[in-house]
This record gives structure tokens, C-alpha cells and sequence, in this order.
């Protein structure tokens, strides 16, 4: 092509292109968790380990026991929109997956030092692959057992200004907690450890809901969980919600899924107060874990590369269901209006 003189616009190289994209992607070592879990969960596996150090933010380790990736996926992994999960638009209305943006591990690659190792079934040995800033250092053949391991260390070691933007750690240890817990109670019959420098967080074993939650939670929400089930041509709604007497003053243990998918959403939240009326003092919010199974052609989780958002085809008929789903729980165990409480 010809350049002519005054032309100013150039494509920008791939990783600076993905280093700008890392900065909605990977905000603090808590998305890297995120991202790095789901993917373990996409990839079907049976247990699945996560070790950091200070807080994420020199080490960040996710291995799982999932299908593994060839020599060329493991390199094509770390290349921005590639991905295993989608081959078209439409796909993305009938995702079944966490992931098919392919855009995640491109990002934290783009912005900290990874070591890679990954073997398939079927292979002999497992790939190593190294990646600093974007750039790929060293492939070479590794012995290693079937899945997947991804070590991300230094995390925005080339991005000062990120760095230091990072909060404390004991708050980047919170949210790292938080998205930790929100793949694990929507993955019951997946096995989660959570080691935080050389000490257990969380050793989480198979089993079915309650057991997670009270795995996660302690013995004392046992007692407090209702359980809700409800299912009609729209939406099914099944999980638990605490009894009134456990409501805080504060949010605490509020969790929705729509198709084991932690979202979040103001107004479904309203549904579940909504259901309470009466029950509870002003302010109190009651604690719940409810999952919502929707024909992913009704919903568009494309809002964010993060994908908390969500949108509903129609919105207010899912507030019907769960509000009447929670009410009806709620009747079945005896629990109605006190007329205690001042409204
Ligand atoms: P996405 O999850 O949106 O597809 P990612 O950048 O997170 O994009 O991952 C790119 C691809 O790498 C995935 O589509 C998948 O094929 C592969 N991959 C990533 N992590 C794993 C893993 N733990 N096990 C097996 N394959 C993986
Ligand atoms: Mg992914």
C-alpha cells in the first residue's frame, strides 16, 4: 500500500493492543482469579486449586485436573479473541459456559509474568509455556499429570500506575475471597482448595448445595436455610434463603446465578426484600443463594468483559416468580408476618 505523506494512523502491536484491553479485563488480582477458575471449570475438571501470595499480587496459581490443552492451544490460549467456546455470534445465545469472550488470559498475560503447563489425556508429556509482558519466552516439554496449571506472578510488573492503584491486602484478599466463593457454591460437585501464603482458606469437598454452603458459612446457617424451588415455563428457581431472624443490618451472603453464573441485579434483589415484607425491620436484608435456570436465548450476559451484568428479555416477570417462589418458601415453613416491628 501506498504512504502517502501526512498519514498518521498505525495499527498498534498486539501487546500493547492487549495491555489496553487488560485494563478492562484484569483490574486487580481478583479478576485474574475469576478468570483463571472459570476456566478451569470449562475445561470439566473434578478439583481445582488456587494458591496465592500476598494477596495475588506475586503469585497467583490456578491448577486444575480438566481436558488439558495441545502444544499449539496452549500457545493459541494466550492470543487475544481466541477462544474454544464460541465459533459464532449466535453461539453466545445458547453459551453454556463462563468464558467464550477469549480475551482473558491474552489480558493478564499482556500484564504480569505467567508460566504455563498443560497436557491432555492423550499426550505423553505436558507444554511449559512462558509468557512475560505479552511476549512468549520459552515453550519446551514438561512431565506433568492431565490438566492445567497457570502461575501468574508479578501481576502488572510492567504497569506502575496499576500497581499502585491496588488497595491493601487485606482488601484485595477479600475480593479474591468473594469471586473464589462465587464459583464454588455455584460448583458443588467441583472439589476447591484456597491456600493464601502456605495457609488453608478453604478446603472445599464434593457434595450437593447445602453441604457447600455450610462447608463455606459453618454449622450455624444450617438451621437458618429455607429452601426455595419453584419452576414454570420462564425461569426455574431453586437454593435457599435465610430465615428472617439471620437478616443483618448489612449486605452479607446475597448471591444470585442465572445459569450458574454469579450476576448482579438491583432490581431481583428488590424481588427477594419484596418477599420478606413485613417479616423483616427496615434495612435488614436477608442473606440467600438462589440460582435461576434461563433459556440463554431470554438473556444477554455480552454487557461487560466481566460479566456480572446482565439483561433479562423480560425482566419483571423473573421478579414475579422469584418474589412469589421466596413468599411461597417462606409460607411453607410457618414463617409469616410478626407484628412486632414497627414498618
Ligand atoms: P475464553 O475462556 O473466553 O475462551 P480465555 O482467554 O480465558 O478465553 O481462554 C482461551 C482458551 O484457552 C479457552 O477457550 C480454552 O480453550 C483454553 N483454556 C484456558 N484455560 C484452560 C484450562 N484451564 N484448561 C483447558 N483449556 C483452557
Ligand atoms: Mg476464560
Amino acid at each position: 500500500p501506498m504512504i502517502s505523506m501526512g498519514d498518521v494512523i498505525q495499527l498498534l502491536p498486539d501487546h500493547v493492543a492487549n495491555q489496553i484491553a487488560a485494563g478492562e479485563v484484569v483490574q486487580r488480582p481478583a479478576s485474574v482469579v475469576k478468570e483463571l477458575i472459570e476456566n478451569a471449570v470449562d475445561a470439566k475438571a473434578n478439583s481445582i486449586s488456587l494458591i496465592i501470595k500476598d494477596a495475588g499480587r506475586t503469585l497467583i496459581q490456578v491448577s486444575d485436573d480438566g481436558a488439558g490443552m495441545s502444544v499449539t492451544d496452549l500457545r493459541m490460549a494466550f492470543e487475544r479473541h481466541a477462544t474454544s467456546k464460541i465459533r459464532t455470534t449466535e453461539d453466545i445465545f445458547s453459551i453454556q459456559t463462563k468464558g467464550f469472550r477469549g480475551e482473558a488470559l491474552a489480558s493478564i498475560a499482556a500484564v504480569a509474568q505467567v508460566d504455563a503447563v498443560s497436557k491432555r489425556d492423550q499426550d505423553e508429556v505436558a507444554t511449559r509455556l512462558i509468557i512475560e509482558g505479552g511476549e512468549v519466552r520459552d515453550q519446551v516439554p514438561r512431565a506433568a499429570r492431565t490438566g492445567t496449571s497457570i502461575s501468574v506472578k508479578n501481576l502488572f510488573y510492567n504497569v506502575p500506575a496499576r500497581r499502585n492503584f491496588l488497595k491493601s491486602n487485606q482488601i484485595e484478599l477479600k475480593h479474591i475471597q468473594d469471586e473464589f466463593l462465587r464459583v464454588a457454591l455455584a460448583h458443588e460437585a467441583i472439589e476447591f482448595n484456597f491456600y493464601h501464603n502456605d495457609s488453608e482458606l478453604y478446603v472445599l469437598k464434593k457434595g450437593n448445595l447445602k453441604q457447600r454452603i455450610i462447608q463455606v458459612f459453618g454449622r450455624k446457617i444450617e438451621p437458618q436455610l429455607v429452601p426455595v424451588a419453584e419452576e414454570t415455563e420462564i425461569v426455574s428457581v431453586k437454593g435457599f434463603v435465610g430465615k428472617p431472624e439471620s437478616a443483618k443490618k448489612a449486605r452479607g451472603e446475597q448471591y444470585f446465578f442465572v445459569n450458574n453464573r454469579f450476576i448482579k441485579n438491583n432490581y431481583l434483589h428488590k424481588a427477594i426484600v419484596d418477599a420478606f415484607e413485613h417479616l423483616l425491620p427496615n434495612q435488614y436484608v436477608p442473606s440467600y443463594f438462589l440460582f435461576l435456570e434461563i433459556d440463554p436465548s431470554k438473556i444477554d450476559i455480552n454487557i461487560h468483559p466481566t460479566k456480572t451484568e446482565i439483561k433479562f428479555e423480560d425482566e419483571y416477570a423473573i421478579y414475579a416468580v422469584l418474589r412469589a417462589a421466596v413468599k411461597h418458601a417462606l409460607g411453607q415453613y410457618n414463617i409469616t408476618p410478626s407484628l412486632d416491628f414497627d414498618q
